[in-house]
């Protein structure tokens, strides 16, 4: 039997704190869903607000591949407003711990919720709803009660039943011994919903549907209320490389998925986090490199491209014989054995002194040590700054691009922002270019303390690293800026 996904990114995923999504994103995230495979899109909770309403519908309208659902609570508007939006089916949730019976419904006890649920079960039904219905936090509720309630659920003529554990306290043992157990009292398919407060959610979630669960419900990113959700692309790589089940999911649109997600919550992703993170690809320690360059294999455990990635080789302080070979190749270099020796004593001896090493760095090092010297093709010859308390930040600059003069001004939210804009203005016709990340560090504690910025900047595929070091923190910036551009174009 298929296992089903349904993704809750545009509902659990919103909850996140600080997150709202227009109706406009909320259509291009369902529709990227939609081209990923899952089966069901949760695209919001129909009666909680106009623009929930309105996403459910316009996703409704576009006539997508998945169902579209809306969550609910047993109560009659919510299923009201879920079937007025033209959603294909509700995620409708009874509470089932004392916590959650008592906060909802005060001193009423379990037969209250077994009865309201089989009403507003029958009455989705006449509304021409699927009921995918669920026990929310039943993983702190009593068990012969969650079974109770999704036995009813049942004969209700519900058509998925849902154990939430909706504050992430599972475990992979538990799990394994609730889905069984589920499996065995239920014969309509089992969904498992997990939070990811104890950093378990994806591993309950793999052991739910290893248990025999039928259905998992995730995010991308793992954004979610708190901790977050279980994390789809997380829980259907586990599912598909490493366990060999097969979801049907087009696992090249997982990271574009993340990246559109990533951009419209501005949820940013972890570069550590597995499959979608920065770094999962991104290799820098010289030894790895070059076993990596000899067989991919050895340092990854799935080729990047098999989620829609490229491999990223950063060069720092850790490049060996192999990376530093690679950037020779690609400078159009070469190096004798001696000269290639001296060239990673150097590297070797300012990483040691605790120098954070640029690739810029590493292209000075290279080129003093074979006495190259460079026109230089990204030139800063004027900087101007205009800035103060009731004044938009504005910047000029002049630089010589491969012999052109361009001079082009920019506002920003700071100087330090407008001078970079101003500078992506005077580029933008060479290269396309983005600023990855940008750190400061003072060095000493004095307002007139030499300011240390670092900045990675990235061209297609190709990441690198730059420094500025200056007194002045906009002149510092600027700095680190065009040495990066110089190694990028
Ligand atoms: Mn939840």
């Amino acid at each position: 039997m298929k296992v089903l996904i349904l993704d809750t990114t545009l509902r659990d995923g919103e909850q996140t704190p600080g997150v709202s999504l227009t109706v406009e994103q909320k259509v291009m995230i369902a529709e990227a869903l939609d081209a990923l495979g899952v089966d069901i899109i949760e695209a919001g909770t129909a009666v909680s607000s106009e623009g929930d309403f309105k996403a459910i519908k316009a996703i409704s309208e576009r006539g997508l591949k998945a169902e579209i659902c809306s969550f609910a609570r047993i109560k009659k508007e919510d299923i009201d407003s879920a079937a007025d939006a033209n959603a294909d089916s509700i995620f409708m949730v009874a509470p089932s711990s004392e916590y959650h019976i008592q906060a909802k419904f005060p001193g009423k006890g379990n037969d209250f919720v077994i009865e309201k649920s089989i009403e507003a079960i029958e009455y989705a039904r006449e509304r021409g709803l699927i009921v995918e219905f669920g026990a929310e936090d039943a993983s702190r509720a009593n068990l012969e009660f969650v079974i109770e309630l999704l036995k009813k659920g049942e004969e209700t003529k519900a058509e998925r039943l849902t154990f939430c554990d909706t504050v992430g306290v599972l475990t992979p043992e538990r799990t394994c011994e609730i889905v069984q157990r589920l499996k065995k009292e239920l014969k309509l398919p089992v969904a498992i919903h997990c939070h990811d407060d104890f950093g378990l959610a994806t591993a309950n979630t793999v052991y739910a549907i290893k248990s025999g669960a039928n259905e998992f419900h995730a995010t991308i990113n793992g954004i979610g209320e708190r901790a977050g959700n279980a994390s789809l692309e997380e829980v259907s790589m586990v599912l598909e490389h490493l366990y060999g089940f097969k979801l049907g999911i087009n696992k090249e649109k997982l990271y574009p998925i993340s990246k559109l997600v990533e951009k419209f919550t501005r949820i940013v992703v972890p570069p550590n986090k597995p499959i979608v993170g920065d770094n999962a690809f991104t290799h820098e320690s010289g030894i790895h490199t070059s076993a990596l360059l000899r067989d991919s294999r050895t340092y990854e455990p799935i080729s990047p491209e098999m989620v829609g990635r490229k491999r990223v080789i950063v060069l720092g302080k850790h490049a060996g014989r192999a990376s530093v070979e690679a950037i020779l190749r690609e400078l159009g270099y070469s190096a004798t054995k001696e000269q290639m020796d001296e060239i990673l004593a150097r590297i070797k001896e300012l990483g040691d002194m605790g120098k954070r090493l640029t690739d810029a760095d590493v292209r000075t090092i290279i080129e003093t040590v074979l006495q190259i010297s460079r026109e230089r093709r990204v030139k800063l010859e004027d900087l101007a700054i205009l800035t103060g308390k009731s004044t938009t930040p504005m910047a000029s600059v002049k630089l010589r691009i491969n012999g052109e003069e361009r001079i082009e001004a920019a506002i920003g939210v700071g100087p330090v922002d407008a001078a970079i804009n101003a500078i992506r203005k005077a580029i933008k016709d060479y290269a396309d270019i983005k600023l990855v990340s940008y750190h400061v560090d003072a060095i000493t504690g004095g307002t007139d303390a030499l300011v240390d910025v670092i900045v990675q900047l990235k061209r297609g595929n190709k990441i690198v690293t730059a420094r500025g070091a200056r007194a002045d923190i906009v002149m510092a910036s600027v700095e680190a800026f065009v040495e990066g551009l110089n190694m990028l174009i």
